[in-house]
């Protein structure tokens, strides 16, 4: 490699690695344990590649980086919540939450710094998108929060949850190929039943996702099901209205046979009344399904408002008479930014 640009080391794969040390005159097995060091273990400095010889330690530092991401700033909510700014090896930052309940540590990652669709109830929204993160990056806030698990609480991390910046499926191969990494066991050995990624819905990718033959679960951000709701929530949907995400989720079910979640925020006037609510209830039917519905978080003084808790017990009773399993979630970690929808680096606009 000419110049002083190295490169980053865990963009290579198993394979390139083993091409490295071949070349190098090397033995191909070298090449599993640096992996192991890596991604299992996460190293961020060769040196402390204990089985490495001092000269192939060289040899990769002449060549090679580590890219890690660095916890920035982490903070604590009230409700055991953890929220870590994380910066990534050219400055930019995302966050990540860790959220402890009884049964479960889940980590929520991001997909991407900032993020390009407009939905308009959305913090991160207001945030341009800058970049796609790289596999390694979305993988190192798995591993982040993971050790904070064990760390704060003395427990494991049982699930992750793609519900922090960005849009996962317009960062479809990093995305994937960090899931990888997170389930395999040279990385991490996490069932991929525990892994939820979310969508806005983007129906050409829902296909993909399931022509790919992927194994873990799938979220949607419904929000409302009228097109003409949902175009004012969320953009997008004007051009990927409910009857293609409909279609692409059929083919989902029908390749996948797993049920999809619908996350659903209820508005004070804009869908808490009877008619929203039956049209969520036939949507449900198109496939298995379970609703989750989450709680506003404001993000600023516009013109949203979190729906009655009368408009949401109706909302609950309307879906159960259709047969349908809908769960009222807690906001948590609000106090610190931490919820559905705050994620906004606002601790760094803050310091600008
Ligand atoms: N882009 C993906 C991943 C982000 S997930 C997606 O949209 O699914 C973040 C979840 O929080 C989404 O369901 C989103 O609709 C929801 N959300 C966004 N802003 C919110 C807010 N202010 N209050 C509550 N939920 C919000």
């Amino acid at each position: 490699m000419e110049g002083n640009t190295k490169q980053d080391i865990r963009k290579l794969s198993l394979e390139e690695l083993e091409t490295f040390f071949l070349e190098k005159g090397d033995k191909k097995f070298r090449a599993k344990q640096v992996y192991e060091w890596l991604w299992h273990k996460s190293l961020k400095n060769f040196d402390d590649m204990s089985n490495i010889s001092k000269a192939t330690r060289e040899l990769l530092k002449e060549h090679f980086d580590i890219n890690h991401i660095q916890v920035d700033l982490m903070q604590h909510s009230t409700d055991g919540t953890i929220k870590n700014a994380v910066k990534l090896f050219d400055d930019k930052i995302v966050e990540s939450v860790l959220i402890p309940t009884s049964k479960r540590i889940t980590a929520c990652v991001s997909s991407q710094v900032g993020c390009s669709l407009d939905c308009n109830f959305c913090a991160t929204a207001r945030l341009k998108r800058m970049r796609n993160l790289n596999p390694d990056e979305i993988y190192d806030q798995v591993v982040a929060i993971k050790e904070e698990a064990e760390t704060y609480f003395s427990r494991p991390l049982t699930n992750i949850v793609f519900m922090g910046m960005g849009e996962p499926l317009l960062n479809y191969n990093n995305v994937l190929s960090a899931i990888d990494k997170i389930t395999s066991p040279e990385g991490l050995g996490m069932a991929p039943r525990r892994i939820t990624l979310s969508t806005v819905g983007i129906p050409k990718m829902i296909r993909k996702m399931a022509d790919d033959g992927v194994r873990f679960n799938l979220a949607v951000s419904l929000h409302a099901a009228i097109n003409e709701t949902r175009t004012r929530l969320m953009p997008i949907n004007a051009t990927n209205p409910l009857e293609d995400l409909a279609e692409s989720l059929q083919y989902w079910y029908q390749k996948t046979k797993r049920k999809v979640t619908y996350e659903y925020v209820i508005w004070d006037g804009i869908n808490d009344d009877e008619k929203h609510a039956v049209a969520l209830a036939k949507f449900c039917k198109i496939i298995p399904s379970k609703v989750n519905i989450i709680q506003y978080n404001p993000i600023d003084e516009g013109e949203f408002r979190q729906a009655s808790q009368d408009a949401v017990n109706r909302y609950v009773r309307i879906l159960e008479n259709h047969g349908i399993i809908a769960k009222v979630r807690k906001s948590r970690g609000q106090d610190i930014d931490a919820a559905c929808g705050q994620l906004a680096n606002k601790n760094e606009v803050a310091a600008l």
